[in-house]
């Protein structure tokens, strides 16, 4: 009486369920233990200007990007709530990074994994994927990913692991060594040690999500800027605070901008939102490589754009402090898109304005767009 068994085809408490799960955690905990934290590199700028620009280097990751994090946590959430199970596959919608580091734990615990990703996602991300040993499954409307990854799960009895749901609830926003917290960490010694600003792009929008809870949690004074890319409902559902916003193409910045309101954006936490176009973005991650000799992806030079125009503001202003924003992933994963020149005559995206108004910026401090 009183004793359920749940009407699955797992028996939760079948000690041979329990010593696999067991196992599985370690072996995603013991990932955790062997890696570094990700370095906080100084973007240069002009001494006198009493302002430090800083980048958190999540490139560094074994797997390439912040996504990293994200599955690490979205793996252990599964694990934990027993919906991740053995020989069962665990499938995502993904615009590519997520996917990547996905597959990478999925191959450590030993399930198959499945990627649902608009066509257009970079060929070195499905090759990527398939490298840890994934599966792409590509769909022509990005708008459509959800869906198919619901039905291939349901179909499959695998697991829809849903990062636009569960990536702002899965990572522990207090602290665990969490972005925000390392961020803090990292600036301790510095001139500046409590930013003035911390810039992330969104995608599922847990990573500004997590960073914005911590400073609210931590009591600091320090803002939240999250920048969209064109072709993102995010900006506007944020600013017209409409939850049904909604865009009909896709974003040309892989791994933010989405079509629809992610429930795991919380545009509540965040203190402003800069809508970037894409040429801007581009621009942008062109000058990070003439100021520090690295490549990045798209995303990096949205965030860096926003960075830079907050910094101008704060130069306009005679404000002194420092600002944040994100190395989010590497630009070898863009070197035909982004970096190459007849990708960007295809889209129609001319970037030479943005990069006047940021040599023009960087040699004079004066912002012009
Ligand atoms: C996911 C992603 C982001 C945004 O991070 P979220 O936490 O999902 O909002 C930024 N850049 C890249 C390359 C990403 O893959």
């Amino acid at each position: 009486m009183g004793d359920a068994t749940p009407t699955e085809d797992v028996d939760r408490s079948d000690p041979e369920y329990r010593a696999w799960l067991k196992e599985a955690v370690r072996k995603v905990q013991a990932d955790a233990n062997r890696t570094a934290d990700t370095h906080l590199l100084r973007f240069p700028l002009p001494e006198h200007w009493g302002i430090d620009l800083y980048l958190k280097d999540e490139s560094t990751h074994p797997t390439g990007s912040l996504k990293h994090r994200l599955a690490r946590s979205l793996f252990l959430y599964g694990l934990c709530n027993g919906w991740i199970r053995p020989g069962k596959p665990v499938i995502e919608a993904s615009s590519g990074s997520t996917a990547v580091s996905e597959a990478y734990f999925a191959k450590l615990i030993g399930v198959p994994f499945i990627a649902v990703m608009p066509r257009t996602t970079s060929r070195e991300k499905t090759r990527l994927i398939e490298f840890h040993g994934g599966r792409c499954h590509l769909v022509e409307d990005p708008r459509t990913v959800y869906d198919v990854s619901a039905s291939l799960a349901a179909d499959s009895g695998g697991h829809y692991m849903d990062q636009f749901t569960y990536a702002e609830r899965a990572t522990d926003w207090r602290g665990n060594n969490n972005i925000a917290e390392s961020i803090y960490q990292q600036l301790r010694l510095e001139r500046y040690p409590e930013p003035a600003w911390i810039v992330a792009t969104a995608g599922t929008g847990g990573t500004s999500a997590t960073i914005a809870r911590y400073v609210h949690y931590m009591q600091y004074d320090t803002r939240v800027c999250v920048p969209d890319p064109e072709n993102s409902c995010f900006f506007e559902g944020w600013t017209e605070g409409n939850p049904q916003a909604s865009s009909d193409c896709g974003s040309r910045i892989e791994g933010i901008g989405r079509p629809r309101m992610e429930p795991s954006f919380v545009p509540g936490a965040v203190d402003r939102m800069m809508k970037v176009p894409d040429a801007a973005s581009i621009a942008a991650l062109r000058a990070l490589e003439r100021a520090i000799g690295r490549r990045a992806g798209g995303s990096t030079g949205t965030g860096l754009w926003s960075a830079l125009k907050i910094v101008g503001e704060m130069l306009a202003d005679g404000r002194t402090g420092s600002v944040v924003t994100l190395i989010c992933d590497p630009g070898d994963r863009y070197l035909d898109k982004y970096y190459a020149d007849d990708w960007l005559a295809g889209q129609g995206l001319d970037i030479e304005p943005y990069s006047g108004v940021l040599d023009h910026f960087l040699t004079t401090g004066a912002w012009r767009d």
